[in-house]
Formats: C-alpha cells, sequence, structure tokens
C-alpha cells in the first residue's frame, strides 16, 4: 500500500512516499480502507522531533474509512462499515481500560502514529474498541476530524462543567480543536470569548459562535493579548468578576493571560501545548481565587459517539478546512507551520 512516511525529522520535505505491506488485521482487529486523515498540529510537533515519532513512522492519527476485513473474534457485522476511529487503540483488558480510563491505556496496539503506523496511508489496523460507525449524511472528511478535532473540546469542557451562561474563553480558537471547541461550548449554552493568533481568523471564529474575538499579536513570539483586554471582553458578556471557564489550547503564549481572567472558582482546562516546555503558574492567584488547573487528553469512544450524534442531529457542523490528496500532505504541514490554516484539514489517500 501506499503511504507517506517520516524520513528523519525536520521541515515539512521530510514527509515521503514509500510503501508498506497492507496490515492484516489481528485477533479482535479491523481492517480500515482509509477514506480521509486530518493533518494535526501534533503531527508538526511529531514532524519536527518534539514527540515519541521516530524515523520511518507514517503519521496521522484522524482518520475515517471502511472496515475492509476483520481478524478473529470479530462480530461479521464490522465488515463494510464505515466508521470514525479514536486515534488510541486500547487492549480493552487492563485495569485502566476495566475502569472506563481507555485513553490512559499503555497495552493496547497504541496511538496512530506513534506505536502503529497512522492515516497517512491508504489501509489501518483498527479495533471495535476505537471505532464508531458513521451515519450515511457524515463524508470521510468529516468524521476523519470528529475525534481529535472536535471530541478534545467536547471531553474538555465537560470536564469543566461547562453549563448555560457561563462565560468561556477559547485560546487559539482558530485552530482545528479551537474552532469546533468554540461551536460546541455555543452548543452548551454557554457564551464565548475567542482568542486567536492572527486577526485573519477571526471571522471563522465568530461564524462558530464566539460572542467576541481578540487576536493575540503574536502568538509564536508570546506576544499575548493583554490581561486587561481579555477581562473587558468577559465583563462585556456580563460576567463581572471574570470567565467560569478556559479551554487552553495553546499553552505557553496565552496561560499567564487565560488564567489571569478567570473568576473565584473558576476552572482552566489545558489540551494544547503547541511550545512544549514548563508553564508559570501563579500560586497566589490560584490559591486565593480557589482556580482549578487540569489537562484533559484525547476523546475515548464515548466521546466520539457524542460527537457523531451531535453532528448527525445537526447540533454543530464541523467542515474541514481544506481537502488535499495524500501526496500533498507536506503542502499541508508547511500551511501549519505557517499558522494560516483555519479548522483542520485533511488528506485523501
Ligand atoms: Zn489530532
Ligand atoms: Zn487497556
Amino acid at each position: 500500500m501506499r503511504v507517506v512516511e517520516l524520513d528523519g525529522t525536520g521541515d515539512p520535505g521530510v514527509l515521503v512516499p514509500g510503501t508498506r505491506p497492507t496490515p492484516r488485521p489481528g485477533p479482535g482487529e479491523l481492517l480500515v480502507r482509509v477514506g480521509a486523515c486530518g493533518v494535526c498540529g501534533h503531527d508538526a510537533l511529531a514532524r519536527r522531533g518534539a514527540l515519541a515519532a521516530c524515523a520511518g513512522a507514517v503519521l496521522g492519527h484522524e482518520i475515517a474509512g471502511r472496515v475492509v476485513a476483520l481478524g478473529t473474534d470479530v462480530p461479521g457485522g464490522w465488515l463494510g462499515k464505515r466508521v470514525a476511529l479514536v486515534q488510541r487503540i486500547p487492549c480493552g483488558r487492563c485495569d485502566d481500560c476495566t475502569d472506563g480510563a481507555t485513553t490512559h491505556c499503555r497495552s493496547g496496539p497504541g496511538f496512530y502514529g506513534e506505536d502503529l503506523d497512522g492515516g497517512y496511508a491508504e489501509y489501518v489496523r483498527a479495533s471495535p474498541l476505537n471505532a464508531v460507525e458513521l451515519p450515511d449524511e457524515i463524508d470521510d472528511a468529516t468524521g476523519a476530524i470528529l475525534s481529535c478535532a472536535v471530541g478534545t473540546g467536547l471531553r474538555a469542557l465537560r470536564s469543566a462543567e461547562v453549563g448555560p451562561g457561563q462565560v468561556v474563553i477559547v485560546t487559539g480558537a482558530g485552530g482545528g480543536v479551537g474552532l469546533h471547541t468554540v461551536a460546541l461550548a455555543r452548543h452548551l449554552g454557554a457564551r464565548v470569548v475567542g482568542v486567536v493568533g492572527s486577526p485573519a481568523k477571526a471571522d471563522a471564529v465568530r461564524a462558530a459562535g464566539a460572542d467576541s474575538v481578540h487576536p493575540c499579536a503574536d502568538i509564536t513570539a508570546g506576544a499575548a493579548i493583554s490581561a486587561h483586554d481579555l477581562r473587558d471582553a468577559v465583563r462585556a458578556l456580563g460576567s463581572r468578576r471574570g470567565a467560569h471557564v478556559v479551554i487552553e489550547t495553546t499553552g505557553a503564549p496565552t496561560f499567564s493571560t487565560a488564567l489571569r481572567a478567570l473568576a473565584p472558582r473558576g476552572r482552566l482546562v489545558l489540551v494544547g501545548n503547541t511550545v512544549p516546555g514548563p508553564l508559570p503558574l501563579d500560586p497566589g492567584l490560584t490559591i486565593v481565587k480557589e482556580l482549578r488547573v487540569s489537562g484533559s487528553a484525547h476523546a475515548d469512544r464515548d466521546d466520539l459517539t457524542e460527537v457523531v450524534e451531535l453532528v448527525a442531529d445537526g447540533a454543530i457542523t464541523p467542515v474541514p478546512a481544506r481537502r488535499r490528496p495524500l501526496s500533498e500532505v507536506a503542502d499541508a504541514h508547511a500551511e501549519l507551520d505557517a499558522r494560516t490554516v483555519i479548522g483542520r484539514s485533511v488528506v485523501i489517500p
């Protein structure tokens, strides 16, 4: 089968065409013909060598497609189904899995692009434990982005207990996760302040449901929006003492400012880490305001199931930013590096 693999780490030129034997589904596994694969900021970090992926890896963890073969011990009904996949295949047997914490499982086949070959390929291995059936009205390009670009935000918003009337700040609001988190927060009845890296992304974030949008002068240089401006934006939405929740999808460039915009007992949930490294947490502020700072990982199968239902019901409408053939995945990476993509792009093998 055709793949695009990493020939070392570095600029997008290290993404090169290659071939692999088509995988055979093991016991309990599905073989999925990839219909589309999202191109995520996580992939760009992996390509630069900041994550576990190494030379020869086939990246791509945002996958939808059709089940074309079954391993032993898989109910025959899976054959031919169109599915969206969660980015990790859990084992289904370890303590984390039996506790329902499958995102923490480290005993299964693992995370696409790191532990097993990912979706920059014609076929991937999958499992009933990470696959959710897609209805006909959701195409593969949309299905591909539902777990990472949409499910991540849903899981974070749930963990922050976001509800009607609350004010939610979403940083990196023009990114794949950010844009869909804005739409989901709005769907949950919250009012939303979006912080974007570039003014060019503001219209899309407003269209996704943000009540106000604030460019952060140069997110790569860490020049954040001022805390004063952000607090004013929250006040304008009627929350005098600050925001109830921050969903932090960028990390270092906006963390301190966003933390200071929280009301007493506010919750900041970290889901993105675009500039890996430690963050400066102000202990005085955190103690006096009784803030909660937590992390939220990728979606699990239950989250993805809920997202598929929300999209099928028309509650939210994710739209891939751009569709390219797999052979042009390096162009999609270059666009990510330049921070010009709004939302999430996909490649089609
Ligand atoms: Zn992703
Ligand atoms: Zn497990």
